[in-house]
């Protein structure tokens, strides 16, 4: 559990504290960009309450989590025009934040993510403007998917 020496900074992120890109929220989940994405349009998918992992979610939670995650794919594919959509979560192992978090993110034919010889290099953003459109155009195709 998160403690005062130890804040979770996705429970931050749920308070509105601090910056995030938010591209989604609904009553139990919110999506923003990942800070350090795999590849622009990299999102993250959370359940607005503290729990570490999948099986400590309950059923509301983790159907929430499945619902909006479904969305995301489709709207986080449409918005950077990719051919597909790599959704998955660490549970503990390579888990680096203690928060249950989906990742999504854009896929290319050919972009070599699940070769044998992957390096899970991090992208950046040029610069908070270009972080700040593509997190724009993740929002506009949720209005549709
Ligand atoms: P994992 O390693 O599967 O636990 O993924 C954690 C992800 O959270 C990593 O891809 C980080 O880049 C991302 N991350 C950590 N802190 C933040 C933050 N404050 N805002 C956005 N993304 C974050």
């Amino acid at each position: 559990m998160p403690s005062a020496a130890k804040p979770c900074p996705f429970c931050a992120i749920v308070r509105g504290e601090g910056h995030a890109e938010v591209v989604f929220e609904d009553d139990a989940t919110v999506a923003f960009l990942d800070k350090a994405p795999l590849m622009h349009g990299h999102v993250l998918l959370i359940p607005k309450v503290h729990v570490g992992t999948i099986w400590e979610a309950d059923e509301a939670t983790a159907s929430a989590l499945a619902l909006a995650s479904r969305r995301l794919a489709l709207a986080v594919k449409t918005a950077m025009g990719s051919d597909g959509a790599f959704v998955a979560q660490n549970n503990v192992v390579s888990q680096s934040v203690p928060h249950l978090h989906v990742h999504v993110i854009p896929r290319r034919q050919g972009d070599g993510f699940f070769s044998p010889r992957i390096i899970w290099r991090r992208v950046k953003y040029r610069d908070a403007a270009q972080a700040t459109g593509i997190a724009a155009k993740i929002r506009a195709a949720l209005e549709t998917a």
